[in-house]
């Protein structure tokens, strides 16, 4: 029969997309969510088991129910400007919730893991693009919430126990090109859903978070990934930990830098619409430039970013909103 596949977070953003790829290659992904940021209505190719991280007992009872071959963990918070705020929030979801996470797989003996890390681990690099073995230093409790997991991962993964792979995934965009899953965050807090919301009038306008910052326009560069590229990622890194023992990291980006201006325009061009917005101070823990070197995950899981140039990203985030 076809092998289960524990993705805890499953009802979120990337969590769903990625229950949608591993579906397509044969998988039943079993989604474990809490449903405090995830949406019911986001599980569609497999079982919702709702249960907390930091509930072993109850992870432990749906790991013998399915008997997972692996393990894909998204469930986490992801807001810088919440780590900033409240801090302990991040070190017990993400960090005290993968630890029990690893404990409930330990003792049901479930020993392949891919877990969501991201650019913010790198902080402030040394240069762009940014190569894996960089050094990593971050600049906000987010960051270093999956720094911590991340090591949690190599020393795990040193007693032979447990094959994991760290995805470190710049900026997550677009939508399902069949449009039947998308961004949903409450509150929205990222920037292309609220230049789309702006443009199509149902929002303030947008702010730009600095204009002063040292990049040809002044304003931070990001290197955006449409999630359908990020979900095909999972599948060949799980695929990964079916024969690779230790621990690996990827990061997951087209190479390419956009800036804010950059992706106003591009809005602008696939909406038809104009974006109006003005300018605000920086973003406490925002570096002005994050682009991947994603050569690592091309080499070695023969991943290749398909779906993220602009248009795409801009268009499929647009089909999204406009039927939601
Ligand atoms: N940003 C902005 N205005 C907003 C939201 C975001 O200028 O209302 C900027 C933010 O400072 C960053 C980029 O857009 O440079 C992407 O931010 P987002 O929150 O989408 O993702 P993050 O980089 O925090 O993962």
């Amino acid at each position: 029969g076809a092998q289960h596949i524990l993705v805890t977070g499953g009802a979120g953003y990337i969590g769903s997309h990625t229950c949608k790829a591993l579906a397509a290659a044969g998988y039943i992904p079993v989604t474990y969510d809490s449903l405090v940021r995830g949406n019911r209505w986001a599980v569609k190719w497999g079982p919702l088991e709702e249960g907390d991280l930091l509930d072993g007992e109850r992870l432990r009872e749906v790991m013998r129910a399915y008997g997972p071959v692996g393990v894909i963990h998204f469930a986490a918070f992801a807001y810088v400007g919440e780590s900033m705020h409240d801090p302990l929030l991040y070190y017990r979801n993400n960090v005290a919730g993968t630890v029990s996470l690893l404990e409930a797989m330990a003792a049901e003996r479930v020993g392949r893991l891919v877990f969501s890390s991201t650019c913010a681990t790198y902080g402030v690099p040394p240069g762009n693009p940014i190569r894996e073995d960089m050094p990593q230093a971050p600049i906000n409790p987010y960051g270093q919430s999956k720094l911590m997991i991340e090591q949690v991962l190599k020393d795990c993964a040193a007693t032979g126990t447990l094959a994991a792979v760290a995805l470190r995934y710049f900026n997550a965009a677009g939508a399902d090109p069949a449009g039947e899953i998308g961004e949903a965050h409450h509150p929205e807090t990222h920037l292309i859903p609220l230049a789309l919301a702006a443009a199509k009038g149902e929002a303030e306008p947008l702010t730009i978070f600095g204009d002063d910052q040292p990049t040809p326009d002044g304003t931070c560069i990001r290197d955006y990934i449409h999630v359908t590229d990020l979900a095909d990622a999972h599948v060949r890194a799980l695929g990964h930990t079916a024969t690779n023992a230790g621990f690996a990291a990827f990061n997951l980006g087209t190479g390419k830098g956009a800036s804010i201006l950059d992706i106003i325009a591009a809005t602008q061009r696939v909406t038809g619409r104009r974006v109006p917005h003005g300018y605000g101070p920086p973003r406490a823990g925002d570096p002005a430039e994050l682009v991947a070197d994603p050569s690592r995950a091309k080499a070695v899981l023969g991943w290749e970013a398909r779906h993220s140039d602009l248009d795409t990203i801009l268009s499929t985030a647009w089909n999204w909103m406009q039927r939601a």
